[in-house]
């Protein structure tokens, strides 16, 4: 088996989300519901090993305006999920969720999956395809998970980019992530990966520049502090920009090319972690034909 990719993985969008395992409302709907609800299981098996980069953890998701008391399915699945009191919401917020929910470390976790893979005899290829007949010269059978690059590989149109930024610091103690949950551009979050912290966020739509903005990472470290003190003068440690593959639904078919099978895996915008072992089971499925 082979993974052709254009960037090793740590240099990935993968490498720069936060990473947790949450709601992921997107389309369509029953299909995220199932894959959500794999990839749950999964991360959950996985934090039982420490080397994987995967650890369950409590949290808050949270909102500054009053989302009612529908909760999107998936989250039914968290056990111990439960409405936050008035008095655990940070000032301005008047809506919230408690749940332990899986959290990944991605560099760690990609590092551990390069290893599984290799170990299986797996092999990676560094270096672009140009189009979909390359890819198709390689393998007779082609998985196209190419993210956001879909926009040009297979000129989707409907592909665009959502960037995120995120400012990483050493921990000060942390152990709950926080989450604000919005439509806007910036948000509030941090989620604690052992001696880091992960800071945001960003979701800039159609937005294709890839090196982290001064002004982002004020207006992050500004927001986070207001939240959480014990952040405010955490040591940077670094900044990361990733571009989510934004599309109106995610894209996991099959189709014919040239003689060849691409099964199509992509668009999964802000919540591709949380959805990849169920997107990559079906998958699976569908090589086996
Ligand atoms: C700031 C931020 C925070 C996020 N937080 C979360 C979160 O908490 N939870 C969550 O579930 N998701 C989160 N996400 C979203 C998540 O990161 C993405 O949905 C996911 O990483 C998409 O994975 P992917 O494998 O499709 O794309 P990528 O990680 O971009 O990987 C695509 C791969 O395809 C390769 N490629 C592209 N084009 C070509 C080509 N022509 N030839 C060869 N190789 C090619 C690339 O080199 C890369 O290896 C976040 C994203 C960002 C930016």
């Amino acid at each position: 088996m082979l993974i052709r990719t254009a960037e090793r993985p740590r240099e990935t969008t993968s490498a720069v989300a936060g990473a947790m395992w949450g709601p992921a409302r997107l389309k369509p709907a029953d299909r995220v519901l199932y894959w959500a609800t794999l990839s749950h299981a999964e991360f959950t098996a996985l934090a039982r090993d420490e080397s994987s980069g995967v650890h369950l953890a409590p949290g808050r998701m949270a909102a500054r305006f009053d989302l009612g008391d529908v909760v999107p399915p998936e989250t039914k699945l968290v056990p111990d999920l439960r409405r936050c009191h008035e008095h655990e919401l940070p000032g301005g917020f008047v809506w919230g969720y408690r749940a332990t929910v899986p959290l990944i470390d991605m560099p760690r976790y990609l590092d551990f999956l390069l290893a599984r893979f290799q170990a299986a005899g797996g092999e990676i290829r560094l270096g672009p395809v140009q189009s979909l007949a390359d890819a198709v010269a390689e393998s007779d059978t082609v998985v196209n998970c190419t993210g956001v690059g879909a926009h040009e590989l297979v000129g989707d149109p409907g592909v665009h980019p959502v960037l995120g930024q995120h400012v990483v610091v050493r921990n000060p103690g942390i152990d709950e992530y926080f989450i604000e949950l919005t439509d806007g551009g910036e948000f509030t979050s941090w989620m604690p990966h052992g001696d880091r912290v992960v800071l945001g966020g960003v979701s800039l739509d159609h937005d294709w520049r890839r090196t982290p903005r001064a002004d982002l990472s004020a207006g992050i470290r500004r927001r986070v502090a207001e939240l959480e003190p014990r952040l405010a003068d955490a040591e940077v440690l670094e900044e990361t920009v990733g571009l989510r593959p934004g599309r109106e639904s995610v894209r996991v078919e099959a189709e014919r090319y040239e003689g060849a099978r691409i099964i199509h895996d992509y668009g999964h915008a802000g919540s591709g972690i949380g959805l990849s072992w169920g997107c990559a089971y079906e998958v699976a499925d569908l090589v086996e034909g």
